[in-house]
């Protein structure tokens, strides 16, 4: 619970300037003393102080202390990233009285001490200026209010994987209620098709295992045989309608979806993949080496050709999994058939993590590995029903003949079928390779840019199953993040049109990379036109690009007017403060 926040209308403003030391990313290179001196003479300041470590608990109660002591109605800290560490100032001065936009956050440890790492002076010139800015911005901001909604706690997860699987387990094991949407008649997805790993494990047991805690948890509705067919609203207030095989349809609402829609191998047409019964792909050398074992006993001479991609895939990636599986299937027919000459024609060999022990153990084991170029690709040809096949060897700069019993293609894996279509549904970007892109690789790897859409799994790039359920759980706790909420806030630094100015031109329409705004019937604009632009505050990033667009200056972006950019008593550039 908050205090009840102070009423600054109408107030001057009394700002306070707070500097974070951080030794030794900041204190050192800049002279964290001379910014609090020289920032006590910039106009509305009433309070410096040195707080120390400032994210730390003694920091933050020094900020409280000091905004009650000295009727502070603004605060400048400065410190490090706002990324990082924006929402706990904000947070400091909410637990204070004050609106947390009353904030205002200055990176000296990234503009000035990192900048000018080897050039102390400049530093802290330059650590002084930006509080100077940040000083001005403070004096024009205002309190922002949230709005909020009370979210449905339930979590739509789209494909019955390993991945969705586990993330809807830890979901529903949280207490909130799931539906778990499966296009094909069973859960499992891809563990269907893997029937031992490298490592020894069982993968059967755990899809087993998965399935059972699945069908018998009482927070998880499962559709199987069920495609999603539309998806609208917002963070926390979703609405699907799904559509089952028999031709009927559900409508569900929910706060949060997860995609796991996952991946396959691809099928390749050339390589004589499809026409010669002795050619064939590692997931079905893997069902031969499970299941028909008398298929590969007698094999004198086996090739895998690595790095297969169908021709229409143009874009270079690594799909991951593709070497250890070779691999893992190479040691399985050498134990089974020692006499088998296994050959593998590889471009990189990638044994991911820990996995080089079993590279290691495949040649202790006789398997051959053959390296092949980009230049000089294997050539596959038939004589008789015999597969020949020749490539040019890198390291003995000679060509090679091989005639083996079976081919193994390791083709790349590609997504889903239907994943550009399901993007599209969701307005969610895919990457060059065609998975779905993240947010942002190392801060959100399991967030889209839209709020409440998340990712786990091969949807998002090929992965190990262990992979897959570390990001599962993960997005399952980002997930619930949002469906504890009770209400769920939005808004803050949004944007906001002003109907009176719209001339409907459509240009946010056009320029918001998340195509947010709509021209809408419902308001007027400039002049009794019919119709003005409108930014749903749910969903609005606060990005500021329809901001800056707009020809008739009739957006403006909360917590970053125009008079809060501009500052006409602190002009940002070409005004330093002499030290
Ligand atoms: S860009 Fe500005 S004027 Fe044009 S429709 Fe959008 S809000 Fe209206
Ligand atoms: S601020 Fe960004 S996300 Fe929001 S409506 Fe404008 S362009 Fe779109």
């Amino acid at each position: 619970e908050y205090p009840p926040e102070k009423d600054i209308l109408g107030e001057k403003p009394r700002i306070g300037v707070f500097s974070c030391r951080c030794y030794p990313t900041m204190d050192g290179i800049v002279d964290i003393d001379t910014l609090i001196d020289k920032s006590s003479q910039f106009p509305h300041v009433v309070h410096t102080a040195d707080i120390g470590y400032g994210c730390f608990p003694d920091g933050l109660q020094q900020i409280k202390d000091a905004i009650q002591e000295h009727n502070l109605n603004r605060v400048v800290v400065a410190a490090c990233s706002h990324r990082t560490h924006e929402s706990l100032f904000q947070k400091t001065v909410r637990e204070a009285g004050l609106n947390s936009y009353l904030m205002e956050m200055v990176n000296i440890r990234g503009f000035a001490a990192w900048v000018h790492a080897h050039q102390p002076e400049k530093a802290t010139r330059n650590g002084l200026e930006l509080i100077r800015v940040g000083v001005g911005r403070a004096a024009e901001l205002e309190p922002i209010y949230k709005d909020s909604i009370p979210p449905h706690q339930r979590a739509l997860v789209l494909g019955g994987g390993v991945s969705g699987m586990t993330a809807a387990l830890s979901i529903a094991d949280s207490g909130f209620d799931v539906v778990l949407v499966e296009r094909e008649e069973y859960l499992g997805g891809n563990l269907h098709k893997v029937h031992y790993l490298v490592e020894g494990e069982n993968p059967n047991k755990l899809l087993r295992d998965l399935v059972n805690r699945i069908i018998a948890h009482e927070h998880i509705t499962v559709m199987t045989r069920t495609e999603l067919l539309e998806h609208d609203g917002h963070v926390g207030a979703y609405h699907a309608v799904l559509r089952h095989r028999d031709g009927t349809q559900s409508d569900i609402s929910h706060g949060v979806t997860i995609v796991a829609t996952g991946g396959q191998e691809s099928r390749v047409d050339h390589y004589m993949l499809g026409e010669h019964p002795s050619v064939i792909t590692q997931l079905e050398l893997e069902d031969k080496l499970a299941f028909h074992i008398g298929d590969v006993t007698d094999l004198k001479q086996v090739v895998m050709i690595q790095c297969v991609k169908p021709k229409e895939e143009t874009y270079e990636y690594c799909s991951r999994i593709c070497c250890i599986s070779t691999i893992k299937n190479a040691i399985r027919l050498k134990t089974i058939n020692p006499n088998c000459q296994v050959t593998v024609l590889y471009k990189d060999i990638i044994t991911y993590g820990f996995r080089e022990q079993y590279y290691t153990e495949a040649r202790d084991r006789g398997v051959i590995f053959a390296r092949y170029d980009d230049t000089h690709t294997p050539v596959v040809n038939s004589d008789n029903g015999q597969i020949i096949v020749s490539m040019h060897e890198q390291m003995l700069d000679r060509e090679l003949i091989l005639t083996p019993d079976l081919l193994v293609l390791s083709t790349s894996i590609q997504p889903s079928q239907g994943t550009k279509e399901l993007a599209k549904l969701l307005k969610v970007p895919i990457s060059n390779e065609g998975f779905f892109l993240e947010a942002h690789i190392k801060m959100r790897p399991m967030d889209f840019m839209e709020e409440g859409i998340f990712i786990c799994g091969i949807a998002h790039y090929p992965k190990f199953i262990e992979e897959s359920i570390s990001q599962a759980s993960a997005t399952a706790g980002r997930a619930i993040t949002i469906l504890s909420k009770k209400p769920f806030h939005f808004g803050g630094t949004v944007a906001v049109v002003d109907p009176n100015k719209c001339v409907g031109c459509l240009t946010c329409m056009r320029t918001c990379p998340f195509e947010i705004p709509r021209v809408t019937d419902e308001f007027t604009g400039v002049g009794e036109l019919g119709g003005a632009a409108y930014i749903e505050p749910t969903l609005c990033h606060g990005c500021g690009t329809c901001t800056a667009e707009c020809p008739a200056n009739a957006i403006q972006l909360l917590n970053y007017k125009d008079n809060q950019i501009m500052v006409p008593d602190f002009p940002i550039l070409g005004s330093w403060v002499e030290l």
